[in-house]
């Protein structure tokens, strides 16, 4: 179905936009609706692209976040590979290359771009990025003929692609500038863990160096780093991050600044609103701005963005998640740990079930938690939110028998 004309109108075809549309079809369902979509495939959920889809275990179809016929029954306009080239929000207008399309109310949420290598040999055959489909189909067709790989980045994707590689009876290398794996989260013992990790299942993690040339007649055959070391390999992946591209949105009028600005409704100028890793929003838990690149953030402003463009008034108020699995690990930290004056760590990494929990003034800002009890992720949930004052029980926190919920009842009363 084309139409010039839709109630809503959603600019990206990714997580949010597609949980933004669930929630209009609950709450304005005879409204019109449609996305513009830069990709050609509809919205599908991008975690598994470097887990379990990347290694085979998850079909295509699973990927999709919406039904075909969820698309039919309620009327949505679907348009791929549709970019959306402009938007002129005093006129309630989308240029895009199918024409210009007038909305109603406008939900932007076209996520992040790659950043990309500016080195030699960036543009030989089997060697990869990964943040469509066709990535991750990529590397895993090139997997299947690899026995060595380099891995440029040790970040969460960087991480996550060796972990997939090493299924492949690849001995992947990664190289880093970083002294340790996950060194940002700054506990050495979960570092320590990781690097134990990687190491068993056949890893090679190279510190302190970056990636300077990709070597190769047509296709990758090695990768020289700044230091001089070569590193032979059949093929090479990337993971040094994402930006938001906001470059179509120049003159708009809306505010960008590292992302779409918004206020806590998510909203950047009247009918306008912006989710998901495209959104600098004020966390109202963490108290500043920031941008978050994660899946639980794209759907909890995805929907949020969709209640107010539907007429509600909802701050965004959410403690902040995300996950991550190599191997059979699979870690989750919530919160903001800005500005932390202090990690305690409690349980072993060793013995595989720990959190470190990030003190800021007293209170608990964040936490990371690796193999833990619900009612613990339940409890540092409430704690972050609520930001209860923790200094009558610091020296307890460490203690494995110290309930953490303990806290949240003699706080209630209940
Ligand atoms: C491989 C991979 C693994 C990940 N694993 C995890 C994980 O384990 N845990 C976690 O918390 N997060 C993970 N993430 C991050 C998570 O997937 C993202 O945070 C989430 O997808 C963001 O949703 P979004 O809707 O904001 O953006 P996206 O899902 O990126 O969707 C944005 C869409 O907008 C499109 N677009 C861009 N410009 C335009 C335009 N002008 N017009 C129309 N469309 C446009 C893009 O092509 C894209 O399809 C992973 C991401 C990747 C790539």
């Amino acid at each position: 179905m084309v139409h010039n004309r839709y109630d809503y109108l959603i600019i990206g075809g990714g997580l949010a936009a597609a949980t933004a549309v669930r929630e209009l079809i609950q709450l304005d369902p005879e409204a019109s609706k449609g996305i513009l979509a830069a990709e050609p495939e509809p919205p599908y959920d991008r975690p598994p692209l470097s887990k379990d889809y990347l290694l085979g275990r998850d079909a295509r179809a699973s990927l999709f976040l919406l039904k075909e016929s969820t698309y039919r029954r309620y009327g949505i306009g679907l348009h791929l590979e549709t970019p959306a080239l402009s938007v002129d929000p005093k006129a309630h207008i989308v240029a895009s290359p199918a024409g210009e399309i007038e909305y109603g109310r406008l939900l932007i949420a076209s996520g992040c771009s790659l950043k990309s290598l500016e080195i030699p040999g960036a543009g030989l055959a089997r060697f990869f990025y990964l943040r469509v489909l066709s990535d991750s189909e990529a590397i895993r067709s090139a997997a299947g003929q690899s026995r060595t790989a380099v891995m440029i980045g040790g970040g969460f994707i960087g991480l996550e692609v060796a972990s997939a590689l090493a299924s492949y009876n690849i001995n992947p290398t990664i190289v880093q500038p970083e002294s340790r794996l996950l060194a940002r989260y700054a506990s050495e013992e979960l570092s320590a863990c990781f690097e134990e990790l990687f190491a068993d299942q056949g890893v090679h993690v190279i510190y302190g160096d970056v990636a300077a040339e990709i070597a190769g007649e047509g296709a990758v055959t090695a990768v020289v780093t700044k230091s001089g070391r070569t590193l032979p390999c059949d093929m090479a992946c990337a993971g040094i991050g994402v930006y938001p591209d906001t470059a179509y949105l120049e003159g708009s009028g809306l505010t960008l600044n590292d992302g779409i600005a918004v206020n806590e409704y998510l909203e950047a100028v009247p009918g306008v609103y912006a989710a998901g890793d495209v959104a600098n929003f004020p966390d109202l838990i963490a108290g500043r701005r920031r941008r978050i690149e994660h899946w639980d953030n794209a759907i909890a402003q995805g929907r949020t963005a969709a209640r107010n463009m539907a007429g509600h008034r909802e701050a965004f108020n959410h403690v902040s998640y995300f996950y991550s699995t190599m191997f059979d690990l699979t870690y989750e930290f919530f919160g903001d740990m800005t500005g932390y004056d202090e990690a305690v760590v409690r349980g072993s990494f060793e013995r595989r079930s720990a959190a470190v929990l990030y003190l800021g003034k007293g209170s608990l800002k964040a936490a990371l938690l690796y193999n833990r009890p619900p009612w613990e992720r339940s409890a540092v949930q409430r704690l972050i939110a609520g930001g209860a004052p923790l200094d009558a029980v610091r020296d307890r926190l460490a203690e494995g028998s110290f309930r953490l919920d303990s806290i949240l009842k003699a706080d209630t009363g209940s």
